[in-house]
Parts: C-alpha cells; structure tokens; sequence
C-alpha cells in the first residue's frame, strides 16, 4: 500500500484528541516519543501499511484524528509487539493501535467494507450477547456485511459442510449471561471513567 504523503493542514487537525488518547491507562509515554522509526523499522507490515506505526504515532499527538482513526494501519497491525518491545521510549504502541481500533469501531469511522474492523465488532457483540464465540455466525456476519456476493458464492460450500457435521447453526451460549452483562457494564463503566 503507498504511504501518504500528503500536505496536512492545522484545520484538519481536532484540537485535544491526542490528550484524550494520552489519557487512557497504558497510552501515556506517546507523549516522549523521539520518532526515531523503530517501531516502522522492526513492524513486519509497515510495508502494507498506509501509515507506518511511526507516523500513527505522531498523528494521534498532533490531534489528526481523522487520518488514524479512517487509516488501514491500525487494522492492518497485528499485535505481535515487536514495536513495543523495541521502543527507546518504552510507549506501548500496540496498546495504542487498540486504543484507535476501539475508538474507530465507537465513532463507525473505518474503512467501508473492511473485513477486520467488522470482524472485530460481531466478535465482541457475540461475547457480549452470549459469552461464547460461534465461528459459523461469525464468519457470515462478516461476510454478509463486507462481501454478501462472497458470502452467496460460499453457499454450497456451507451446505457440504453441515451435512458433514463441519458447520453448525447453533449459537453456543454460557448460562447466567446476566452475570456476564453486569461484568462488561461495571468494565464499560471504569473505562468511561479512566477517559473522563
Ligand atoms: S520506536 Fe518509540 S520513540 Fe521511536 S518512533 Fe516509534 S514510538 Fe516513537
Ligand atoms: S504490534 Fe502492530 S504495529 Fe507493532 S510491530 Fe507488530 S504489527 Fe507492527
């Protein structure tokens, strides 16, 4: 993917998000980052990336919120830490790229028709609603969402597979799911406050 180059302007900026990110537990060292490049250096993807993890960086502290929050990288990113393990500065980028992945996926900024973003957003309404992952559910939200001629094109494939018994359309639940509701709210809730 070619890197952007494009002109930013002030006007593009939106004042007080790089705080904002800084604010949240574990996001705090942005603030001392050198952009030496290591983080571009030793990221395995930064090649397909349409920013490198050191330009997200210096974007989300210069309040560019737009261009990292709609930008592949942070989907592309695949939490292998090898940036945070690396960085002179100790600033746990991957921790960050979550933090603009979950902003991203709240505000329904990311890119139209992406599959990760997608995929990352049914999986945590699926533990939300029913504490247990079903792939087969999964796996066709998404596709319905982001490629639904795909998801038509694999319809003989699926229906192969449930009369080997390899495909299931039983949603595995956990029992007492309001326990389990109470936990993410309270979780939810600490969040909310930590940002505040
Ligand atoms: S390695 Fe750390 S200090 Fe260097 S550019 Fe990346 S985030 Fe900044
Ligand atoms: S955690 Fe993400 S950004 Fe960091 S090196 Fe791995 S893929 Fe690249």
């Amino acid at each position: 993917m070619d890197i952007k180059r494009t002109i930013k302007y002030e006007a593009d900026r939106v004042p007080g998000f790089g705080r904002e990110v800084m604010a949240v537990p574990g996001c705090e060292a942005l603030e001392h980052c050198i952009q030496c490049g290591t983080c571009s250096g030793v990221c395995p993807l930064s090649i397909y990336m349409d920013y490198t993890p050191r330009q997200v960086m210096e974007l989300v502290r210069s309040d560019f919120k737009n261009e990292v929050l709609q930008s592949h990288t942070i989907w592309l990113c695949a939490s292998c830490y090898a940036c945070t393990t690396e960085c002179p500065r100790q600033i746990r980028i991957t921790d960050i790229m979550y933090e603009l992945k979950q902003r991203a996926i709240k505000e329904k900024v990311y890119p139209k028709r992406f599959p990760i973003p997608v995929l990352a957003e049914e999986f945590t309404k699926m533990v939300h609603d029913y504490g247990r992952i079903s792939e087969t559910w999964l796996v066709s939200k998404m596709y319905l969402r982001t490629n639904p001629v795909a998801a038509m094109g694999m319809a003989g494939l699926g229906m192969n597979l449930m009369k080997t018994g390899r495909f299931s359309l039983k949603q595995d639940k956990i029992e007492r799911r309001s326990e389990l509701a109470r936990i993410m709210e309270s979780v939810d809730q600490q969040n909310q406050k930590a940002q505040a």
